[in-house]
């Protein structure tokens, strides 16, 4: 979807981004990491020629996106940052419709588009449809955000630490919404976070910056059994290591292919750090394992957790 060879991008003396060969697969869910300063918005607004880079190429799906004209591109790939950019003076229907507006769509399609984008990200229509930005929270104004960089169903979504500005539990529900559009939706999502349990819980891949060279692109579970050098490491952090390690494998990766026990069943599309909690909750050293729909999937046995195929590097 995405091809970067040997791009770089220097400001003045300055280089932002240096040398920098990447892949984004179509569907893959990208995430960007660095401490502040390495690069990482650099680099994604090169994607959508926000920057233009000293040397390199960038492909999208195939094209070189220098002989393209940088509106087209945009309305191709849907851009989401931190201080949301919602005109304050239109309503929420009006910014979210920005683009299909642009594009010329018929008004029943756009009004169409708006109420299904407001009812994915939880926001009841006839409650906001008519609602300006300063009479919503910060938490429902990136949900405005992001919806509106999804309301021409782009083929890349470009998120720059979206969620950063938002206290823990919007911020975690955003995170759960999000992952449930990248599955539904299959877009290709490059998002960028300073944050490497943000990095854990939604990425395919991660890719690591540091002062503008990419040091490792690899799987969450890659990053925190083999990271490739000190940055890697530290960015991991050691507090918690065995709870990250947990994030990164689900409970039906574990589970036991026995029949089930008495209790509630246990999603096994959860991750494994869930259910260590949930058996702390039930005073409990095993737990009976569902499906997706519903069907009994085994049985994961605590033993089985601290037994894990990887340990701490
Ligand atoms: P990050 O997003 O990882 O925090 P950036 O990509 O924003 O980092 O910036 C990388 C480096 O390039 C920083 O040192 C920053 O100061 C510099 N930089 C970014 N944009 C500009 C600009 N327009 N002019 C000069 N320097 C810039
Ligand atoms: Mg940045």
């Amino acid at each position: 979807m995405i091809a970067f060879e040997r791009v770089t991008k220097r400001f003045g003396s300055w280089t932002a981004v240096n040398d920098v060969s990447l892949t984004v697969g179509e569907g893959e869910f990208l995430v960007l990491i660095g401490s502040s300063g390495s690069g990482k918005s650099t680099l994604l607004r090169m994607m959508n020629r926000l920057i233009v880079p000293e040397s390199g190429s960038i492909r999208v799906e195939g094209t070189d996106i220098a002989a393209l004209r940088p509106e087209e591109l945009r309305r191709r790939m849907g851009y989401v940052i931190q201080s949301v950019g919602l005109f304050p003076h239109w309503t929420v229907e009006r910014n979210i419709a920005t683009v299909p507006v642009l594009l010329g769509w018929p008004k029943a399609r756009v009004r169409d588009r708006v109420t299904e984008l407001l009812e994915l990200l939880n926001l009841d229509p006839r409650r906001f449809r008519s609602a300006y930005p300063h009479q919503l929270s910060g938490g429902q104004q990136q949900r405005v955000g992001v919806a509106r960089a999804l309301a021409a169903e782009p083929r890349v979504l470009l998120m720059d630490e979206p969620f950063s500005a938002l206290d823990p539990i919007t911020r975690g529900a955003l995170q759960g919404e999000l992952a449930a559009i990248h599955r539904d939706t299959g877009t290709t999502v490059v998002f960028v976070t300073h944050d490497m349990d943000e990095a854990l819980t939604l990425a395919d891949r991660i890719a690591v910056m540091d002062h503008g060279r990419l040091v490792q692109t690899a799987t969450p579970l890659e990053i925190l059994t083999h990271p490739a050098g000190d940055v890697v490491r530290d960015l991991v952090g050691r507090e918690d290591w065995g709870l990250k390690r947990l994030s990164v494998e689900t409970v039906g990766q574990r589970a036991r292919p026995e029949p089930t026990i008495p209790g509630a069943p246990f999603p096994s599309a959860a991750p494994l750090h869930r259910a260590l909690s949930e058996m702390v909750a039930r005073g409990t050293d095993r737990l009976p394992v569902m499906d997706e729909g519903g069907r009994p999937a085994g049985v994961l046995h605590l033993a089985d957790l601290v037994r894990g195929p990887a340990t701490s590097p």
